[in-house]
């Protein structure tokens, strides 16, 4: 199923970009493997899948450890200061930075294994649920807070829609993340890039793709359907 997924996607993908004018390369599929066992990663690691996501650290740290060197491992979901350090020894990026006190706890933590994290600034652009990222405004004070880390560095913005149907609001909400990114490009510096835009789910990820995302976490549409909630 998930090789048939795969295709399916690939060739969607390449749909899209080619009315959009943009190239299928510059998109990374983030497979989102929450609930998942081990061997459906390997499956998918096995149709040359090497980037993987998690939202909960208590179940990718198990798995970090269990899964192959190559993988590049993604935490997609929610961060707590208490958590970063279970982390740092193994994740690649972490999306869903908001605060400047998990900048802080990951410069210390990342410093003392000599690892530098690739992190994404997780903006609120639903305006729904406050603990989903930070508000536009915080943006120059965060980035200018990760200028001066050595073991941080910053690839761009993280952003979830609302939950909706309504397809028009959701584009909104992409574009709003992409304006935001062209308006904070006056904050990069040799640590700060702001190349990167993660948006786009099961649901969602052709409009954020029409709407420049370069990175797309998908889990539903690789794996199927989770059996439960998460
Ligand atoms: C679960 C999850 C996804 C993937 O969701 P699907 O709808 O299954 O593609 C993407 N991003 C985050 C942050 C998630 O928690």
């Amino acid at each position: 199923m998930i090789r048939k997924n795969l295709s399916m996607l690939e060739e969607i993908i390449a749909g899209i970009c080619e009315k959009c004018g943009r190239d299928p390369k510059e998109i990374k599929l983030v497979a989102v493997t929450k609930t998942h066992p081990e061997e459906v990663i390997m499956e998918a690691y096995g149709e040359d899948l090497r980037d993987f996501g998690e939202n909960k650290v208590q179940e990718l740290v198990p798995k970090m450890s269990a899964l192959p060197d190559d993988i590049v491992w993604h935490m997609v979901g929610t961060i707590q200061t208490n958590k970063i350090k279970d982390l740092v020894g193994r994740v690649n990026w972490i999306h869903s930075i908001s605060k400047v006190k998990y900048l802080k706890e990951l410069e210390k933590r990342a410093a003392r294994v000599d690892r530098v994290i690739r992190v994404l600034i997780q903006v609120n652009i639903s305006g729904e649920d406050q603990k989903s990222g930070c508000e536009p405004e915080q943006l120059p004070e965060i980035l200018q807070y990760a200028a001066g880390l050595k073991h941080v560095t910053v690839h761009g913005f993280m952003g979830m829609a609302a939950l909706t149907a309504d397809r028009d609001q959701i584009r909104q909400q992409f574009r709003m993340l992409r304006r935001l990114r062209d308006e904070h490009r006056k904050h990069e510096t040799e640590t700060v890039r702001l190349d990167e835009l993660s948006m786009g789910m099961s649901g969602d990820y052709d409009i954020a793709i029409e709407e420049g995302a370069t990175m797309i976490r998908l889990g539903t549409s690789i794996f199927g359907s989770r059996d439960y909630n998460v």
